[in-house]
């Protein structure tokens, strides 16, 4: 079968790469410049990795998500605590989104 997705974010990445491992022939374009949509970032002349949409932070509990993912990737240890400014105090705020 040839596929065609119309899109380069990650997610019809992650499907094109799944099909074409089943040997169909998998073709993605996208409007933009780059590829990994929304997530896509790159290192400018001082070495800073730029979110050019909007930073992001990855996260799961899946073991095969983070399996997958490994194969294009490394990782970079990253922690963050989200707070709350309360009348005049920051408390912690434990309803990150992304969590
Ligand atoms: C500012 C911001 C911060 C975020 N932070 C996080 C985070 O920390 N952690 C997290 O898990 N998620 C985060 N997200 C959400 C995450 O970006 C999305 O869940 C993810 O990018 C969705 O991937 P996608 O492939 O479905 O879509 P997209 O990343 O939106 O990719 C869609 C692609 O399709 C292309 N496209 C669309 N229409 C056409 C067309 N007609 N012709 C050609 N190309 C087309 C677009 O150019 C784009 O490249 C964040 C989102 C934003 C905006």
């Amino acid at each position: 079968m040839t596929l065609l997705f119309v899109g380069a974010g990650i997610s019809n990445l992650a499907l094109g790469r799944f099909f074409a491992e089943l040997g169909h022939s998998v073709s993605i374009i996208d409007r933009r410049n780059n590829i990994g949509g929304n997530c896509f970032d790159y290192f400018d002349e001082n070495s800073i990795d730029i979110h050019a949409y909007g930073a992001h932070i990855f996260h799961t509990n899946d073991a095969e998500v983070w399996r997958f993912l490994s194969q294009f990737t490394q990782w970079y240890p990253y922690q963050h605590e989200v707070k709350a400014l309360v009348d005049g105090k920051l408390v912690p705020c434990n309803n990150n989104i992304f969590a």
